[in-house]
Protein backbone atom coordinates (compact mmCIF):
# COMPACT_ATOMS: atom_id res chain seq x y z
CA UNK A 1 0.00 0.00 0.00
CA UNK A 2 3.05 2.47 0.97
CA UNK A 3 4.35 1.40 -2.11
CA UNK A 4 1.57 2.54 -4.21
CA UNK A 5 0.61 5.84 -2.33
CA UNK A 6 4.95 6.73 -3.68
CA UNK A 7 4.50 5.66 -6.99
CA UNK A 8 1.05 7.71 -7.35
CA UNK A 9 2.86 10.26 -6.23
CA UNK A 10 5.80 10.11 -8.03
CA UNK A 11 3.10 9.58 -10.92
CA UNK A 12 1.98 13.05 -10.22
CA UNK A 13 5.10 15.17 -9.75
CA UNK A 14 6.00 14.03 -13.46
CA UNK A 15 2.81 15.09 -14.60
CA UNK A 16 3.10 18.78 -12.78
CA UNK A 17 6.46 18.74 -14.49
CA UNK A 18 5.79 18.23 -17.91
CA UNK A 19 3.13 20.54 -17.54
CA UNK A 20 5.04 23.32 -16.36
CA UNK A 21 7.90 22.65 -19.51
CA UNK A 22 5.33 22.50 -21.83
CA UNK A 23 4.04 25.96 -20.68
CA UNK A 24 7.47 27.15 -20.73
CA UNK A 25 7.96 26.00 -23.96
CA UNK A 26 4.82 27.66 -25.16
CA UNK A 27 6.05 30.78 -23.64
CA UNK A 28 9.30 31.05 -25.26
CA UNK A 29 7.67 29.85 -28.53
CA UNK A 30 4.94 33.24 -28.18
CA UNK A 31 7.93 35.33 -27.09
CA UNK A 32 10.30 34.43 -30.29
CA UNK A 33 7.05 34.90 -32.50
CA UNK A 34 6.75 38.21 -30.86
CA UNK A 35 10.38 38.71 -31.41
CA UNK A 36 10.85 38.11 -34.92
CA UNK A 37 7.17 40.05 -35.69
CA UNK A 38 8.94 43.30 -34.01
CA UNK A 39 12.00 42.62 -35.67
CA UNK A 40 10.38 42.69 -39.04
CA UNK A 41 8.83 46.07 -39.46
CA UNK A 42 11.33 47.98 -41.50
CA UNK A 43 10.55 51.62 -40.58
CA UNK A 44 12.66 52.67 -43.04
CA UNK A 45 9.91 51.97 -45.87
CA UNK A 46 7.48 54.78 -46.73
CA UNK A 47 6.12 56.38 -49.52
CA UNK A 48 7.95 58.45 -51.33
CA UNK A 49 5.52 61.32 -51.95
CA UNK A 50 2.62 62.70 -49.82
CA UNK A 51 -0.52 62.74 -51.24
CA UNK A 52 -2.18 65.60 -52.62
CA UNK A 53 -5.71 67.24 -50.85
CA UNK A 54 -6.24 66.17 -47.89
CA UNK A 55 -8.71 65.62 -44.99
CA UNK A 56 -9.13 68.98 -42.51
CA UNK A 57 -7.16 68.13 -39.07
CA UNK A 58 -8.70 69.82 -36.37
CA UNK A 59 -5.11 72.04 -35.27
CA UNK A 60 -4.56 74.89 -33.25
CA UNK A 61 -3.21 77.61 -35.87
CA UNK A 62 -0.57 80.08 -35.17
CA UNK A 63 -1.04 82.80 -37.04
CA UNK A 64 3.24 83.55 -37.58
CA UNK A 65 5.36 80.23 -36.15
CA UNK A 66 8.58 82.19 -36.84
CA UNK A 67 7.32 84.62 -34.05
CA UNK A 68 6.48 81.93 -31.20
CA UNK A 69 8.98 79.32 -31.90
CA UNK A 70 12.15 82.43 -31.63
CA UNK A 71 14.44 81.25 -28.64
CA UNK A 72 17.55 82.77 -28.86
CA UNK A 73 21.05 80.77 -30.05
CA UNK A 74 22.28 81.80 -26.62
CA UNK A 75 19.57 79.77 -24.81
CA UNK A 76 20.12 76.58 -27.10
CA UNK A 77 24.20 77.08 -26.50
CA UNK A 78 23.84 77.04 -22.31
CA UNK A 79 21.38 73.87 -22.16
CA UNK A 80 23.40 72.53 -24.89
CA UNK A 81 26.84 73.05 -23.12
CA UNK A 82 24.41 71.50 -19.86
CA UNK A 83 23.99 68.11 -20.60
CA UNK A 84 25.57 67.89 -24.24
CA UNK A 85 28.81 66.32 -24.69
CA UNK A 86 32.36 67.83 -25.18
CA UNK A 87 32.28 68.68 -29.00
CA UNK A 88 34.37 66.13 -30.79
CA UNK A 89 36.29 66.90 -33.81
CA UNK A 90 35.56 63.57 -36.18
CA UNK A 91 32.97 61.29 -36.02
CA UNK A 92 35.25 58.64 -35.24
CA UNK A 93 35.56 59.84 -31.70
CA UNK A 94 32.29 58.43 -31.18
CA UNK A 95 33.70 55.40 -30.41
CA UNK A 96 36.09 56.74 -27.88
CA UNK A 97 34.00 59.34 -25.72
CA UNK A 98 33.34 58.39 -22.34
CA UNK A 99 29.78 60.51 -22.16
CA UNK A 100 26.67 59.19 -23.08
CA UNK A 101 25.91 59.12 -26.91
CA UNK A 102 23.52 57.13 -28.60
CA UNK A 103 22.64 56.35 -32.16
CA UNK A 104 19.17 57.44 -33.76
CA UNK A 105 17.59 54.87 -36.01
CA UNK A 106 14.18 54.78 -37.79
CA UNK A 107 11.37 54.15 -35.72
CA UNK A 108 7.36 54.19 -35.52
CA UNK A 109 7.56 57.78 -34.33
CA UNK A 110 10.17 59.51 -36.86
CA UNK A 111 12.50 58.52 -39.67
CA UNK A 112 15.80 60.02 -40.47
CA UNK A 113 16.45 61.83 -43.47
CA UNK A 114 19.51 61.63 -45.52
CA UNK A 115 21.88 63.32 -43.84
CA UNK A 116 24.50 64.82 -45.56
CA UNK A 117 26.07 67.50 -42.48
CA UNK A 118 25.42 65.73 -39.53
CA UNK A 119 25.46 61.69 -37.80
CA UNK A 120 22.57 59.88 -36.20
CA UNK A 121 24.02 60.57 -32.88
CA UNK A 122 22.54 61.89 -29.70
CA UNK A 123 23.02 61.98 -26.00
CA UNK A 124 20.23 59.96 -24.28
CA UNK A 125 17.72 62.97 -22.84
CA UNK A 126 17.52 63.73 -26.67
CA UNK A 127 16.74 60.61 -27.91
CA UNK A 128 14.23 60.41 -25.53
CA UNK A 129 12.72 64.20 -26.53
CA UNK A 130 12.77 63.37 -29.90
CA UNK A 131 10.40 60.20 -29.46
CA UNK A 132 8.24 61.69 -27.09
CA UNK A 133 7.27 64.22 -29.50
CA UNK A 134 7.14 61.92 -32.43
CA UNK A 135 4.81 59.50 -30.16
CA UNK A 136 2.60 62.71 -28.94
CA UNK A 137 2.27 63.65 -33.07
CA UNK A 138 1.55 60.22 -33.87
CA UNK A 139 -0.68 59.56 -31.19
CA UNK A 140 -2.78 62.55 -31.06
CA UNK A 141 -3.25 62.74 -34.85
CA UNK A 142 -4.79 59.04 -34.46
CA UNK A 143 -6.98 61.26 -32.03
CA UNK A 144 -8.23 63.18 -34.49
CA UNK A 145 -9.43 61.00 -36.81
CA UNK A 146 -6.03 59.15 -38.66
CA UNK A 147 -3.57 59.44 -40.71
CA UNK A 148 -0.47 57.38 -40.84
CA UNK A 149 2.53 59.82 -40.65
CA UNK A 150 5.79 60.06 -38.75
CA UNK A 151 8.33 63.03 -38.93
CA UNK A 152 11.16 63.25 -40.50
CA UNK A 153 14.51 64.52 -38.80
CA UNK A 154 17.16 66.27 -40.98
CA UNK A 155 19.89 66.91 -38.80
CA UNK A 156 21.49 65.99 -35.51
CA UNK A 157 25.18 65.95 -34.61
CA UNK A 158 27.75 68.17 -36.05
CA UNK A 159 31.15 68.66 -36.16
CA UNK A 160 33.58 71.79 -37.04
CA UNK A 161 33.87 69.90 -40.01
CA UNK A 162 30.58 69.33 -40.80
CA UNK A 163 29.60 72.64 -40.01
CA UNK A 164 32.30 74.45 -42.55
CA UNK A 165 30.58 71.82 -45.31
CA UNK A 166 27.31 73.11 -44.37
CA UNK A 167 28.40 76.87 -44.45
CA UNK A 168 29.59 76.26 -47.90
CA UNK A 169 25.49 75.68 -48.59
CA UNK A 170 24.24 78.27 -46.27
CA UNK A 171 26.05 81.17 -45.05
CA UNK A 172 23.36 81.22 -41.94
CA UNK A 173 25.09 78.39 -40.52
CA UNK A 174 26.88 79.03 -37.33
CA UNK A 175 29.90 77.73 -36.23
CA UNK A 176 28.55 77.87 -32.61
CA UNK A 177 25.92 75.37 -32.85
CA UNK A 178 24.09 73.68 -30.07
CA UNK A 179 24.32 70.85 -32.97
CA UNK A 180 28.22 70.40 -32.03
CA UNK A 181 26.72 68.86 -27.92
CA UNK A 182 24.49 66.24 -29.05
CA UNK A 183 21.26 67.73 -27.92
CA UNK A 184 19.99 69.48 -30.89
CA UNK A 185 17.98 68.38 -33.74
CA UNK A 186 15.81 69.48 -36.46
CA UNK A 187 12.33 67.83 -37.76
CA UNK A 188 10.99 69.06 -41.02
CA UNK A 189 7.78 71.03 -41.25
CA UNK A 190 8.06 70.78 -45.21
CA UNK A 191 8.04 67.06 -45.43
CA UNK A 192 5.99 64.17 -43.81
CA UNK A 193 7.05 60.77 -43.78
CA UNK A 194 3.77 59.03 -45.63
CA UNK A 195 2.95 55.42 -44.33
CA UNK A 196 -0.50 55.84 -45.85
CA UNK A 197 -2.05 57.48 -47.50
CA UNK A 198 -5.84 56.23 -46.70
CA UNK A 199 -6.37 59.39 -44.63
CA UNK A 200 -4.53 62.16 -46.62
CA UNK A 201 -3.21 65.30 -44.66
CA UNK A 202 -2.36 68.40 -45.63
CA UNK A 203 1.61 69.70 -45.24
CA UNK A 204 -0.26 73.06 -43.89
CA UNK A 205 -1.95 70.68 -40.82
CA UNK A 206 1.02 68.69 -40.02
CA UNK A 207 2.83 71.39 -39.79
CA UNK A 208 0.18 73.16 -37.41
CA UNK A 209 -0.32 70.27 -35.35
CA UNK A 210 3.82 69.96 -35.06
CA UNK A 211 3.98 73.31 -33.79
CA UNK A 212 1.10 72.91 -31.47
CA UNK A 213 3.11 69.64 -30.21
CA UNK A 214 6.16 71.68 -29.84
CA UNK A 215 4.40 74.64 -28.28
CA UNK A 216 3.68 72.43 -25.28
CA UNK A 217 7.27 70.76 -24.49
CA UNK A 218 8.39 73.99 -24.61
CA UNK A 219 5.83 75.00 -22.02
CA UNK A 220 6.80 72.25 -19.92
CA UNK A 221 10.54 73.90 -20.30
CA UNK A 222 12.12 70.19 -21.64
CA UNK A 223 13.35 72.16 -25.19
CA UNK A 224 14.08 75.45 -26.99
CA UNK A 225 12.96 75.74 -30.55
CA UNK A 226 13.60 78.08 -33.14
CA UNK A 227 11.53 78.53 -36.51
CA UNK A 228 14.00 78.11 -39.35
CA UNK A 229 12.39 79.37 -42.41
CA UNK A 230 15.59 79.08 -44.66
CA UNK A 231 16.35 75.06 -43.89
CA UNK A 232 12.48 74.86 -43.21
CA UNK A 233 12.32 72.90 -40.47
CA UNK A 234 11.95 73.12 -36.67
CA UNK A 235 15.29 73.26 -34.79
CA UNK A 236 15.10 72.25 -31.21
CA UNK A 237 17.48 71.84 -28.23
CA UNK A 238 16.61 69.44 -25.02
CA UNK A 239 17.15 71.39 -21.70
CA UNK A 240 17.93 69.43 -18.32
CA UNK A 241 14.99 68.22 -17.09
CA UNK A 242 13.59 66.77 -14.13
CA UNK A 243 11.63 63.47 -14.74
CA UNK A 244 10.75 63.05 -11.31
ZN1 LIG B 1 19.32 72.89 -36.38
Amino acid sequence: MKNLAIIVTLLLMSAILYCCNNQQEDTQEEDQDWASAVSTVDYSVHHDYMPSGGVKLKVKRFPYLPGVFNDRNKLHLSAAKEIGITPIKDVTDIWTITQPIVKVENGPYYYIDELNHSFPYLVPEAEQLLSDIGKAFVDTLNARGGGAYRLKVTSLLRTPETIAGLRRVNKNAVDSSAHLYGTTFDISYSQFICDSVVVPRTKEDLKNLLGEILYEFREQGRCYVIFEQKQTCFHITTRPYNYY
